[in-house]
Protein backbone atom coordinates (compact mmCIF):
# COMPACT_ATOMS: atom_id res chain seq x y z
CA UNK A 1 0.00 0.00 0.00
CA UNK A 2 0.87 3.82 -0.46
CA UNK A 3 1.67 5.27 2.21
CA UNK A 4 -0.67 7.83 3.21
CA UNK A 5 1.18 10.26 5.32
CA UNK A 6 3.70 11.20 2.49
CA UNK A 7 1.71 9.28 -0.49
CA UNK A 8 5.47 8.43 -1.76
CA UNK A 9 6.60 5.51 -0.24
CA UNK A 10 5.39 2.18 0.15
CA UNK A 11 5.00 0.49 3.27
CA UNK A 12 6.34 -3.04 3.52
CA UNK A 13 5.78 -5.52 6.40
CA UNK A 14 8.35 -5.50 9.19
CA UNK A 15 9.00 -5.69 13.11
CA UNK A 16 9.39 -2.44 14.68
CA UNK A 17 9.65 -0.97 18.05
CA UNK A 18 7.89 1.88 19.46
CA UNK A 19 7.89 4.21 22.32
CA UNK A 20 4.88 5.14 24.24
CA UNK A 21 4.90 7.96 27.03
CA UNK A 22 1.56 7.27 29.72
CA UNK A 23 1.81 9.65 32.35
CA UNK A 24 5.22 9.89 32.63
CA UNK A 25 6.51 6.18 32.14
CA UNK A 26 7.95 5.30 29.28
CA UNK A 27 7.07 2.21 27.97
CA UNK A 28 9.12 0.34 25.05
CA UNK A 29 7.00 -2.61 23.30
CA UNK A 30 9.15 -4.56 20.96
CA UNK A 31 8.63 -6.91 18.13
CA UNK A 32 5.50 -5.01 16.78
CA UNK A 33 4.67 -6.65 13.23
CA UNK A 34 3.76 -3.13 11.47
CA UNK A 35 3.83 -1.67 7.87
CA UNK A 36 6.81 0.78 7.58
CA UNK A 37 6.88 3.31 4.60
CA UNK A 38 10.35 3.00 3.02
CA UNK A 39 10.13 6.92 2.79
CA UNK A 40 9.35 8.50 5.78
CA UNK A 41 8.95 5.37 8.03
CA UNK A 42 5.76 6.19 9.27
CA UNK A 43 4.22 2.79 10.89
CA UNK A 44 0.69 1.39 10.83
CA UNK A 45 -0.35 -1.14 12.94
CA UNK A 46 -3.04 -3.69 12.09
CA UNK A 47 -6.32 -3.29 14.52
CA UNK A 48 -4.66 -6.70 15.94
CA UNK A 49 -1.72 -5.10 16.70
CA UNK A 50 -3.57 -2.01 17.99
CA UNK A 51 -5.43 -4.08 20.52
CA UNK A 52 -1.97 -6.23 21.73
CA UNK A 53 -0.40 -2.67 22.24
CA UNK A 54 -3.50 -1.45 24.35
CA UNK A 55 -3.22 -4.91 26.25
CA UNK A 56 0.45 -4.31 27.44
CA UNK A 57 -0.05 -0.80 28.07
CA UNK A 58 -2.59 -1.49 30.19
CA UNK A 59 -0.65 -4.19 32.12
CA UNK A 60 1.67 -2.08 32.99
CA UNK A 61 0.32 0.81 33.89
CA UNK A 62 0.07 0.41 37.23
CA UNK A 63 4.04 -0.49 37.99
CA UNK A 64 6.05 1.54 39.77
CA UNK A 65 8.94 1.69 37.29
CA UNK A 66 9.81 4.50 35.00
CA UNK A 67 10.27 2.58 32.39
CA UNK A 68 9.43 -0.72 30.85
CA UNK A 69 10.52 -3.10 27.94
CA UNK A 70 8.25 -5.36 26.77
CA UNK A 71 8.57 -7.53 23.82
CA UNK A 72 4.79 -8.03 22.32
ZN1 LIG B 1 5.57 7.69 4.06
Amino acid sequence: MTCSICNIGTCTEGITEELFNKNGKLIILKNLPAMVCENCGAKFFSEETSKVILRNLKEVENSKAELEIISA
